[in-house]
């Protein structure tokens, strides 16, 4: 029991410790971000979420699932510099589309950097655990004393993978007379092959993307350490990597989707039915699908996908995000669920509850863009992956889940790009082939299906007490309290 451990450990061997999580307001960091504020809420922690005021609803949701499953966390809401503006009519910043983040990075620090320095001031956290791409957030850390950590919302491997192609772009100054077609990405503990086509665009370019990334590099090496949301037994060679090659302080505390128990979790009655349905399947015949909260296919490209999907003939759930303006939709409570006219499958036009679709018994199979939560939560699942990567580091992660981790099979995207519409569609043949893969056992699902279970297992030990994310949070702990002791013997 979450809160009973709470307790225990906050008779132990920490100081209470206040922790200030600040995230990225966008929902592939949002919700890895408040499972982390759950994890060391349940450690002894006081964790408090910093969110631009008004919060995005998608916060509000999650802070009250959080609650729900017995983690107290505390909301600061950091009120902008006047700007005669009314604050309650005002949308709050969320990051729903790629196209728009650098809009966001820079409005963010904007408005937010002297209410953040307002919050430290006044409470004086032991921590700030702020997001990689909120890097100005170091420099107001630092000012006013308090040790900041970078929260990775992605794993050791694709930071391994972009470090190894930046590196020897750098080196062989043009990327384009080493890469050829394929290319080997050299200086890593396995052979990761990649197409040009599937590297970030900026790969080897001094772009406005590559400046950011300096800059997001610079404020990391600025910041006390890490945190990662990977445990060490999935990406062994590259956390050693990370630490030992690259030279950054971690620590993996995760999966922290898992803190959850996704079974228990309430939602809205459009996710109920989806669970309702998925109860009606035999064990592991559903295949669910989703690109994550930003994933947008063309018009095309939806239409192969209707197809491919019929033409495999399983029964499926996908998540189709909500049309047109609503296309970004993150609210269970406003999504649409259709069942298509053939029985097969569901349609859900808006927000699906994905942990918990992953975790129900009758899932088999997930085709999925690889955003890093997506394969974390596939991964504590034990549920084998169909790969469709579209942008930001998605490329690098098929890679572990193929190439690596061998619990995956390639849907067959070839090309990087945030423009769906500029890129070659991908056939239903392929899509139906790709499901056949994944599902059926003369295709050769039996192996991968093992190896994920066997994954998902680890997973759970990695978190159980004792295992190498507990211990690791256990380890953080400490080093709070060693530099509290600093700062306090500082202060004398
Ligand atoms: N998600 C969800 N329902 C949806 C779509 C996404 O719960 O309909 C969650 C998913 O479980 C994951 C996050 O949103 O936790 C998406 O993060 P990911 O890193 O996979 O992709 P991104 O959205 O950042 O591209």
């Amino acid at each position: 029991d979450w809160r009973q451990l709470n307790q225990s450990n906050r008779m132990a061997d920490h100081p209470v410790h206040s922790i200030f999580f600040f995230p990225l307001p966008a929902a592939g960091h949002v919700i890895p971000m408040v499972d982390a504020a759950s994890v060391f809420a349940s450690r002894g922690a006081t964790a408090t979420i910093l969110s631009p005021d008004p919060a995005p609803q998608l916060l509000a949701d999650r802070l009250r699932k959080a609650r729900h499953s017995g983690h107290q966390i505390d909301l600061l809401l950091l009120r902008q510099a006047a700007d005669g503006d009314v604050s309650g009519r005002r949308q709050p910043p969320f990051l729903a589309s790629p196209a728009y983040s650098f809009d966001l990075f820079r409005d963010l620090e904007k408005r937010f950097a002297e209410p953040l320095e307002i919050a430290l001031l006044r409470h004086r956290p032991s921590c700030l655990v702020s997001d990689m791409f909120l890097p100005w957030t170091a420099d107001s850390a630092r000012r006013l004393a308090v040790p900041r950590l970078v929260f990775q919302s992605m794993g050791f491997f694709p930071h391994c993978v972009i470090d190894a192609v930046e590196r020897h772009a750098a080196e062989q100054r043009e990327l384009g007379t080493w890469i050829g077609e394929r290319l080997a990405v050299p200086g890593l503990p396995h052979r990761i092959e990649m197409k040009r086509s599937q590297l970030h665009d900026s790969a080897g370019l001094r772009t406005e993307f590559s400046e950011f990334f300096d800059r997001v590099a610079e404020s990391g090496r600025a910041s006390h350490g890490e945190v990662v949301n990977s445990f060490y037994e999935l990406e062994a060679e590259y956390a050693e990597h990370y630490r030992r090659v690259m030279g950054r302080r971690a620590w993996h505390i995760g999966p922290v989707s898992l803190v959850h128990d996704t079974a228990g979790i309430a939602g809205a009655k459009e996710a109920a039915a989806i669970l309702t349905w998925l109860d009606s399947k035999p064990t592991e015949t559903v295949v669910y699908v989703c690109f994550g909260s930003m994933g947008r296919m063309s018009e095309a490209q939806m239409g192969e996908i209707t197809a491919g999907l019929a033409a495999a003939g399983h029964p499926y759930i996908w998540v189709t995000g909500g049309e047109g303006e609503q296309r970004s939709i993150v609210e269970e409570q406003r999504s649409v669920v259709e069942e298509q006219r053939s029985g097969l499958g569901l349609v859900v036009r808006g927000w699906a509850p994905q942990a918990a679709i992953l975790g129900h018994r009758a899932v088999g199979g997930f085709v999925t863009h690889c955003g890093w939560n997506s394969v974390m939560e596939a991964v504590s699942a034990g549920v084998p992956m169909a790969t469709w990567p579209l942008f930001a580091e998605q490329f690098y992660n098929e890679a572990l889940v193929v190439d690596v981790l061998r619990v995956g099979v390639r849907v067959g995207a070839e090309v990087w790009g945030m423009a769906e519409e500029e890129k070659p569609v991908v056939a239903r043949a392929n899509i139906a082939a790709a499901v056949a893969q994944l599902m059926e056992e003369e295709r050769g699902s039996e192996e991968r299906k093992r190896r994920a279970a066997e994954m998902g297992r680890k997973a759970r030990e990695a978190v159980a007490v004792g295992g190498s994310s507990y211990s690791e949070v256990d380890q953080l702990m400490s080093e709070l309290s060693r530099l509290q002791l600093e700062r306090s013997q500082q202060n004398l």
